[in-house]
Order: C-alpha cells, then structure tokens, then sequence
C-alpha cells in the first residue's frame, strides 16, 4: 500500500489573494508531494509498508531509528489537516458550541485570536500552531516545533492549524509572520471544519 496525498480541496488559486497561487503551487505540488515520496521510499520493505499513515506516525514517534520516517509521515499527516483549516472566503467567527467553548476557553473571540498570534510568532524557527480540545472540554492553542503533530498528544484534539514554516508565507509575506498568521485568522480560517473536529471520532 502507498500512501496517497489527498487532493487539494480547492483549487490553486482559490485562496487569491491571500495566499498566492504561486504559493499552493510550491507548497501544495513540491513540499506536500515530497513528503509523500519520501514517506514511501522510506518504508519500503519494512514493517511500517502497508500500514496506514495515522499508525505509521505513531509506531514512528519518539523512535530514534524511525526519525525521518517520522518527520515525512507527521508532514503529509499535518499539510493534509492545513489544507482543510483554511477554505476560500473563511475567517470570519465560528457559531454555535464551537464558539462557546473558544468564549468559555480563552474570555473572549478576541483573546482567542491574540492568544492564537502570539503562538504563531513566538514558534522559534519551523513549526504549527494548532487551536486544540482537550478531554475537559477546554480549548487550548499548542505550537508544535518541525514536524510535531498533536496526532501523537492523546491529551489533545487537533481542531485547526496554521503552518507557520517559512515556505508557507514567505513567497506572500516574506519575513512578515504575524501578518500572514492574522489573515490566515481573518480571511482563511475554515470554522466548518474545526466544528467537524470536535465531534467524537
Ligand atoms: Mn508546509
């Protein structure tokens, strides 16, 4: 079995002109795609060929010798998740439960959004910042360094991310981070989805 990278929901230029379709192109076709191949080279002919890629990163995870492994599977794994925390015409405020719990999480949607950008701008080098549910019934927002995914956190349910490696903004806006993480929050952010995450799996 090979591990498949799912197709883009949207097409390469839906997110103009907030994230470019320059942008998706590199990302979406180089970086993503890549991580697939690499993944698949990777465990050819061992234990984890055949396995799905959700066992691959847990079977991978905290494994000194399964590293690489590791890293590709947690990025096809996280691009995937990005893909769908963003839709064209997103942003705006979520409804209903979501947005109790985000009120009752962090006092405020606004504190929410600050608490969501600061994350983002103070992940020191490559990473993801992820709006989370914990087991409480709590929201959190966790960064997550490379190729770290809350996948691996059974304390945590992964609702939204951002991804916040250079090569996700840097073509759109250069070294300007926080601006791309706050359109992202104003402009991208794909609520429908989040809501969909909180659902018991
Ligand atoms: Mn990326």
């Amino acid at each position: 079995m090979t591990i498949e990278i799912p197709k883009l929901p949207y097409n390469l230029n839906a997110l103009e002109p907030y994230i470019s379709a320059k942008t998706l192109e590199f990302h979406y076709m180089k970086h993503h795609q890549a991580y697939g191949k690499n993944l698949n080279k990777l465990i050819t002919g061992t234990d984890l060929a055949g396995k799905n890629l959700v066992e691959i990163i847990q079977k991978s995870n905290d494994n000194d010798d399964l590293v690489s492994i590791f890293n590709n599977a947690a990025q096809v794994w996280n691009h995937t998740f990005y893909w769908h925390s963003m839709r064209p015409g997103g942003g705006g405020l979520p409804k209903g439960v979501l947005m109790e719990m985000i009120q009752d999480s962090f006092g405020s949607f606004d504190s929410f959004l600050d608490v969501f950008k600061q994350a983002a701008a103070t992940q020191f080098g490559s990473g993801w910042t992820w709006l989370v549910a914990k087991k409480d019934g709590k929201l959190d927002v966790i960064k997550t360094g490379n190729a770290q995914t809350p996948l691996t956190m059974p304390i945590y349910k992964p609702l939204i991310t951002c991804d916040v490696w250079e090569h996700a903004y840097y073509l759109d806006y250069q070294n300007r981070r926080p601006d791309y993480v706050t359109t992202f929050l104003n402009k991208l952010v794909n609520w429908d989805f989040a809501e969909i995450n909180l659902e018991p799996r």
